[in-house]
């Protein structure tokens, strides 16, 4: 179905954006990685697919490195047809501790990085009259949580954000959509999980099933492979009109 496109994700060397590049490159999507951490791995694991794969190590946080990442995109593949914005950080903490450069760092990885690629993406999408953006926003986008405050403002403004962006494409081929996930098993989870289970001196075990129990009905953990059906899905001509949406995959956590 995507045989030809090439898609962007950032956040892609791990967890959920790993995920969803993985589903995108099945669909014969070229892939631009980026991210953290071991490259090399990922890199393989997406070109066994048989598609083309570029690495961009740009930090989300800096609107320099992000233009420098597009332009790269650009000039490797033509231009970006799907743009998955999904790196993104935690950091729990009350709000009087909260440490401003947490916060700082919060919305910018996880809120205005989505902007700048957004903005720089469009004009291509615009001209070719087709293009999906979908960020990967949270259950922490329709509901909050106490101890994440920058968290959910980050991810409440990237719902608002990709509401704006559908409307502003609205007569277009290009769409914009959020995927909104409950918990997913991934680094950016076990280590809340961990950190659960020293605070209370309880097993890892225990703590992950405290963790599900306090917001997940279904108790379960949805899984980075079933998101990446979800973006393939806001890829595909049935899409064409699900505009501004903020699509959980939650357990029933914000159904409560
Ligand atoms: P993860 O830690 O496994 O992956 C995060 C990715 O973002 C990694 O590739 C990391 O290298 C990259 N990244 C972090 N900071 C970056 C920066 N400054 N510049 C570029 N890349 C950077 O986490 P994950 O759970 O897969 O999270 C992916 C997205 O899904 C995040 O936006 C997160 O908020 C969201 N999310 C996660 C869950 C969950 O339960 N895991 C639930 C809802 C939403």
């Amino acid at each position: 179905m995507l045989k030809g496109k090439t898609a962007l994700v950032t956040g892609s060397t791990s967890g959920i954006g790993l995920g969803i590049a993985i589903e995108l490159a099945k669909q014969g999507a070229n892939i631009v990685m980026n991210g953290f951490g071991d490259v090399e791995g990922p890199k393989a694991q997406i070109a066994a697919l048989g598609v083309k794969v570029e690495y961009h190590g740009a930090d989300m946080s800096k609107p320099a490195e992000i233009e420098a990442m597009m332009n790269f995109a650009d000039e490797k593949f033509g231009g970006i047809d799907v743009l998955v914005n999904n790196a993104g950080i935690q950091f729990v903490s009350n709000i009087e501790d909260f440490p401003t450069e947490r916060w700082d760092a919060i919305i910018a990885i996880n809120l205005s990085s989505a902007f700048h690629t957004t903005r720089l993406a469009v004009p291509y999408m615009r001209k070719q009259n087709w293009g999906r953006i979908i960020n990967v926003a949270s259950a922490h986008g329709l509901v909050a949580s106490a101890g994440k405050t920058a968290y959910v403002a980050a991810k409440h403004g990237i719902v608002g954000l990709t509401k704006s962006v559908a409307l502003e494409t609205a007569t277009t081929g290009v769409t914009a959509n959020a995927i909104c996930p409950g918990w997913v098993l991934t680094p950016l989870v076990q280590k809340q999980i961990d950190d659960r289970a020293a605070r209370e001196k309880i097993t890892v075990e225990q703590a992950t099933k405290e963790l599900l129990q306090e917001k997940e009905p279904s108790l379960q953990f949805t899984t980075p492979e079933q998101l990446g059906g979800m973006a393939v899905f806001f890829c595909s001509p049935a899409a064409d009109n699900v505009r501004g949406q903020a699509w959980a995959s939650d357990g029933g956590w914000t159904a409560q």
